[in-house]
C-alpha cells in the first residue's frame, strides 16, 4: 500500500472529510481492519488565508513546497492538497519535491468526462472562480466552463470563510447556493463542480437536479484509490 501524503488545515473542517473518506474508501475495498497510511501535515488557515487576501501567492507557494518537501522526506508517495483554491500554487510547490501532485481539477475531469458533459457549472471560492489556474485546466480539455455573476461570487465567497470554513451551515445560505446553481443551469449548465472542499457541508446531489462534483469526495477517492492499485 502507497502512503498519502496530505496538506490540510485549509480548513480543517473538509479535511476531516477527507480523512474520513480516505479511509472509509479502503475499508470499503479491502475490508477487515485495513486502513489508509497517510500522513497530514495541517496548516494553520490563519496565516495562509492572511497571504491568500494579501496576494501574496509566492509565499504560499514556499510555504506549502516546503511542507511537501517534509512529506516526501516522512515517505510519502504523493502528495495530496486539501484544497481547490491552494491548487494555484502546484506549479511552485513540484520544484521542491520528486514525487506527483494528485491534481484535484484532473480528478474531476476524470468524473465528469464519462458524463458526456460539456458546459460545466463552477463554484468555489472567488481566486478559484475569477482565475485561471483552476478553469484552463477543465478549459484545456474541452469544457466550458460558467461561474456565477459578480455579486454571486462574492456572496459564496464570504459563506465558504465566513461561515463553512469555521464549521457554520447556515440554512439561509444553503437555499441561496441552491438558487445559484439554478442561475447556472439557466446559463447553460448540465452539471455543477463543488470546487471549494467545504461546500459539501452545505449543499450535496440530493439539493440539486444536475449531476454534481464534489472534490472533496472525488479527490480523497482519487487518493485512496491509487494507494491500492
Ligand atoms: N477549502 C477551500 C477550497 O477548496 C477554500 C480554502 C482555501 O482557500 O484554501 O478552495
Amino acid at each position: 500500500m502507497k502512503t498519502i501524503g496530505l496538506i490540510g488545515g485549509m480548513s480543517w473542517e473538509s479535511t476531516s472529510l477527507y480523512y474520513k473518506t480516505i479511509n472509509e474508501y479502503i475499508k470499503n475495498k479491502l475490508g477487515g481492519l485495513y486502513s489508509a497510511k497517510c500522513i497530514l501535515y495541517s496548516v494553520n488557515f490563519e496565516e495562509i488565508s492572511r497571504l491568500q487576501k494579501s496576494g501574496d501567492w509566492e509565499k504560499c507557494g514556499e510555504i506549502l513546497g516546503d511542507i511537501a518537501k517534509k512529506l516526501e522526506t516522512a515517505g510519502a508517495d504523493y502528495i495530496v492538497i486539501c484544497t481547490n483554491t491552494m491548487h494555484k500554487v502546484v506549479p511552485e510547490m513540484k520544484k521542491y519535491i520528486n514525487i506527483p501532485v494528485i491534481h484535484i481539477a484532473e480528478a474531476a475531469y476524470g468524473r465528469i468526462a464519462p458524463k458526456g458533459i460539456k458546459n460545466i457549472g463552477l463554484l468555489g471560492t472567488k481566486y478559484t472562480m475569477q482565475q485561471d489556474f483552476y478553469k484552463s485546466i477543465l478549459i484545456d480539455k474541452g469544457l466550458n466552463v460558467i461561474i456565477p455573476d459578480e455579486e454571486d461570487i462574492e456572496f459564496i465567497n464570504n459563506v465558504i470563510f465566513n461561515e463553512l470554513c469555521c464549521g457554520e451551515i447556515n440554512p439561509k445560505s444553503k437555499q441561496k447556493f441552491i438558487e445559484i446553481v439554478e442561475k447556472l443551469k439557466k446559463k447553460g449548465a448540465e452539471g455543477v463542480i463543488l470546487g471549494c472542499t467545504e461546500i459539501v457541508m452545505l449543499i450535496s446531489q440530493k439539493d440539486i437536479d444536475i449531476p454534481v462534483f464534489d472534490t472533496t469526495a472525488i479527490h480523497a477517492e482519487t487518493a485512496a484509490q491509487m494507494s491500492i492499485e
